[in-house]
Formats: structure tokens, sequence, C-alpha cells
């Protein structure tokens, strides 16, 4: 069967080369195009980009003419790894125009009409699509994919807010260096460094799991309803974002009915056998120094939540510590996840 046409927009930055690394030998995906801003279009992908990930860039990119911004695209996917604000303006011009946008970019997290998804979350939220068509008179859509932050706790809240019920979460972000982008923080203040600021991030964290884990009633999101305080902090890792939480249930449970929940959790992404799907969404790491960013962040590909050092808190009733992989299950594999998801149901036409 010939495969999805897909563009990347912003094929060239940090995210962008993830979209390029996942999509390599994509069982139903094929990129086609790719863009880039003013200071890259028109030359091919190997002279424009330059290519930080370990494994080689595709071959079947390199001679890739990059496209500029305003172009028209033939591919009715689009994944998109713009900087925010430029970002708003492309995605809604293409959604408008009848593309599937898969995007990255913070615009349209938390408009009421979009969905936020991360399949293992909130699949049903894909029906906002309709929603959205109706309210904008688009032919194609947007769907968004969190803050890579907010994603591997989202992730774990979900079976624990099913099972027990949650009120409250206190949560403290390490976070990698690529997680601000290429080049991103300057070598001068990251190293032997902690920078406890990011700016933005802190209210994206604390609103967005709350619109994943909220249910949709009569085409709109309930927010779940439990208050989250956030310390976002940058730390001098490459890749994989470490995220200390406590948490406040509504029904205390006990450590095994707690490390049950989480460790038996299954969703519609491993039900369906989505290529990006991890088979174990959260994993549980019992060693009492793990997770650690360069030694887990790559389980189940890059797209588990991995999880460890589960126990009491005398502040609230658990406390844990989360690791996800910022730019793979954080961004270009989240959003890949959900094209995947997309496509399984027939929601994407070629
Ligand atoms: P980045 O490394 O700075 O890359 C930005 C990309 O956007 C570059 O390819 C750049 O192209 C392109 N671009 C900039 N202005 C443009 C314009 N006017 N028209 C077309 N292309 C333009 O940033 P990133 O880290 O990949 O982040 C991309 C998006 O993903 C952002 O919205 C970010 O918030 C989000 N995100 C990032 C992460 C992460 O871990 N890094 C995680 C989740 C979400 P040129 O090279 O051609 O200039």
């Amino acid at each position: 069967m010939a495969k999805l046409k897909v563009a990347i927009l912003g094929a060239t930055g940090t995210v962008g080369q993830r979209f390029i690394q996942l999509l390599d030998g994509h069982p139903w995906f094929e990129v086609t195009a790719l863009t880039g801003s003013e200071r890259t279009a028109g030359r091919t992908y190997a002279e424009a980009s330059r290519w930080v990930l370990d494994t080689p860039m595709p071959a079947a990119v390199r001679d890739i003419r990059i496209l500029s911004e305003d172009a028209e695209l033939d591919t009715p996917l689009v994944f998109s790894a713009l900087p925010s604000k430029t970002a708003g303006i492309i995605e809604a011009r293409l959604a408008a125009a009848g593309h599937v946008v898969c995007s990255n970019a913070s615009d349209y997290r938390m408009a009421e009409d979009v969905p936020l998804l991360i399949p293992e979350v909130n699949p049903e939220h894909l029906e906002l699509i309709a929603v959205q068509r109706k309210n904008r008179g688009w032919r194609g859509a947007i769907v968004t994919n969190p803050n890579c932050t907010a994603t591997a706790p989202t992730m774990v809240l979900r079976p624990l807010l099913d099972a027990f019920g949650v009120e409250k979460v206190l949560l403290v972000s390490m976070q990698a260096l690529s997680g601000a982008g290429y080049p991103g923080v300057p070598s001068y203040d990251a190293t032997e460094n902690v920078i406890p600021y990011i700016g933005g991030e802190e209210p994206k964290v604390e609103e967005e799991p709350q619109k994943m884990l909220g249910s949709l009633v009569d085409g709109r999101v309930l927010p779940a309803n439990f208050t989250t305080s956030a310390h976002c902090n940058r730390v001098p890792v490459l890749e994989g974002h470490l995220v200390c939480l406590s948490i406040g249930f509504t029904r205390k449970p006990n450590l095994e009915e707690l490390i049950a929940a989480l460790t038996n959790f299954r969703a519609l992404p491993q039900e369906l056998q989505l290529p990006s799907a991890p088979a174990q969404p959260i994993v549980l790491r019992e060693e009492p120094d793990r997770p650690q960013p360069r030694r887990d962040r790559m389980t189940g590909a890059g797209m588990a939540a991995v999880v460890g050092r589960v126990r009491p808190c005398p502040l609230l009733d658990y406390k844990l510590v989360t690791l996800g992989h910022n730019t793979i299950r954080g961004a270009a594999g989240g959003s890949l996840l959900n094209a995947e998801l997309m496509y399984a149901q027939g929601m994407l036409n070629s």
C-alpha cells in the first residue's frame, strides 16, 4: 500500500531532526516535503541543516529542497516543529487549506476546540476535531501534543486519577538542554550550573495535564479537578526531563495498589499496536537510584514514561520520580503517535 505523504515544518531544528529520524522507514508515512525559515529555504536539507543526532542523516531527506514557510504543500499530514507564534499563523493557514497538522507548539494547546493529545491518556478528545471544523470552517485540523515536561507526569497520573482520584500535585522538574531547541542555552550559562527559571514553562505544566485528564462532555473538555504547583529548572543534561512529584489522592491507596495501578496500565495505542507505541507505557524501576536521564531515557525507544522511587510522602500521600525523553515522547515521537492513532482510526485521507 502507498505510504501517506507527510511534510515537516521547521525541519532543521531540534524537534524537526527527531521527526526526520523517527519517520525514516516508517511503515505508514513518507517524508516528501520540508520547510524552514528564510535562513534555509531554497537549500537542500543536507546543506542547510546542522545535524546533531547520533544516527546519520537519512539518505532520503538529504537532497530534499527546503520550502519557504508560505509554500503550498501536497501532503495530507503535516508535522509542525515551528516556534510558537510563527506556528500559530502557519498552522491555521494549513488547517484551513485541508491539512491535518500535528503540532508541537503551544499556540493552540489550550484552545477549547483543539485536542491536546496523548494517545494513552485521552484518545477520545480527538472528537474535538469535529467541533473545531464547525467553529472555524476548516477542512483540515490542528491536533497538539503537550509541553515536554508535562508529558510523562500526565501519563503517570492517568491510571492514578482513574483508580484513586487526585487532588494535589507538587512537581519539581530537572529539564534537559535540548528542551530549549538548538543552539539553546549558552554553554557559559549551562555548564556547572542549574537555572531555576524557564520562561513560560510553569503555567503550561500547571494547566495542560488537567485538560488532558479532563472529560469530554457535549463537545467540551471539563478539566480534571486537581491543583498543581510546578517548579521548573534547567539542568546540564542533554536529553530527558526528570520530574519529582508528590501526589495527594482522594482515596489514599496502599503502596502495592499504587504500584499495581502504574505497572498494569495499558491503553489504546498498545491495543492497536501502533508502530511507535511502547509495549508498556509506564515502566517502573525498582532500584533506589533510578530513573536517570542518561541511562533510562531510551526505555521503550524513548516513548515510555519511566517511574521510580515510589514512596510515602510526609507532605502529601506519595512521592515518586518520572522521566520522559523530551524530544521523542515529549515532542516528535508524541506527535507521531498522535498521527498514527488518527491514521489507524481512518481520520487521515491520502
Ligand atoms: P529549534 O531547534 O529552535 O528549531 C526551530 C525550527 O523552526 C528551525 O527548523 C527553524 O528553521 C524553524 N523556523 C523558525 N522560524 C521559522 C519561520 N518563520 N518559518 C519557518 N520555519 C521557521 O526549536 P525546537 O526545540 O525544535 O522546537 C520546535 C517547537 O517544538 C517549538 O514550538 C517548541 O516549543 C516545541 N517543543 C520543543 C521540545 C523540545 O524538547 N525541544 C519539546 C516539545 C515541544 P531554520 O533552521 O530554517 O531557521
